[in-house]
């Protein structure tokens, strides 16, 4: 029998590509950093129990605007292995509020949902310059609004930089960066990256990096400490290699954890404990 609380959880749209095969199982437990669950077109049960067969026993959930922010916070209570991050994407920024009052409305919103316990970051938030469908003064308003929230809260934040690097890291410096930050697939240099390690930001990195010309972003894993690695989806989006092409999904990640490691020139389940510890520290603690 249906009951209306599992339909919120059902299936998602999907990006209308064939599931990826299931990975061999990491040897030590892993989570996914950043997925989009009401994207992916499985039961959010199904994408979990799926995910635990490879070895990934937690995932954060992401929302891109109200909606989805409240998704992904009702998801994290119903599942004791998500955890959700909130709140409005750059890229919906612009269709976020028209007026100063709905703005205010829609931060009330968020601020509301990321001071709940299952809640673990605020983001994605940040500046995204290759897609233009909100204005950049528009996007750098809002980001400095969620930083707010997210020393308000006390809660990480969860950035969404591209090709905006320079800007993302001024705003932080000159609002004061909340005491943990993230750079959600983090799509910068070696350069960029001992930047950000520098600070003390924690890179999260997605498949792009078992990507064959993603030399520049293994440089950049190559030099960041691994106390400061998170490894992601950002499922559906980002098929990690060998599975390009297919719809991406938390199990995926263990493809990500391995290159990583050959990055690192780590054992694999050295970096997991390595990462679960990060992970604890950044979004934790995790409940036993
Ligand atoms: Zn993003
Ligand atoms: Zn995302």
């Amino acid at each position: 029998m249906t009951q209306p609380a599992d339909e919120r959880f059902g299936p998602g749209e999907g990006v209308g590509r064939p599931q990826a095969p299931p990975p061999e199982p990491l040897p030590y437990p892993a989570f996914d950093g950043h997925c989009h669950l009401d994207m992916i077109d499985l039961a959010v049960a199904d994408t979990l129990a799926q995910a635990a067969s490879a070895g990934i026993s937690r995932v954060i959930t992401v929302g891109v605007d109200t909606a989805s922010s409240r998704w992904a916070a009702d998801c994290a209570a119903a599942f004791p292995a998500v955890y959700a991050a909130v709140a409005i994407h750059p890229n919906e920024t612009a269709a976020a509020a028209t007026t100063a009052a709905e703005r205010d409305t829609v931060l009330t919103e968020i601020a509301r949902l990321a001071s709940l316990p299952e809640v673990r970051a605020v983001g994605e938030t940040g500046l995204d310059y290759y897609r233009d469908s909100a204005a950049p003064q528009v996007q750098r308003d809002w980001f400095r609004a969620h930083l707010d929230i997210a020393k308000q809260a006390g809660k990480p934040l969860m950035i969404h930089d591209r090709d905006a690097h320079e800007d993302v890291l001024a705003i932080l410096a000159a609002d004061g960066a909340p005491e943990q930050v993230i750079f959600h697939c983090f799509s910068g240099d070696a350069e960029l990256a001992q930047r950000c390690a520098h600070a003390g930001y924690l890179l999260s990195f997605a498949g792009t990096i078992t990507f064959g010309n993603a030399a520049g972003l293994r440089e950049a894993a190559a030099v960041t400490p691994a106390e400061l690695i998170l490894a992601e989806t950002d499922a559906p989006f980002l098929t990690p290699s060998p599975n390009r092409g297919k719809s991406n999904t938390p199990a995926q990640v263990a493809h990500t954890v391995r290159a990583l490691a050959a990055v690192k020139q780590l054992d694999v389940a050295k970096l997991c404990a390595v990462m679960e510890a990060n992970g604890e520290r950044v979004f934790g603690p995790w409940p036993a």
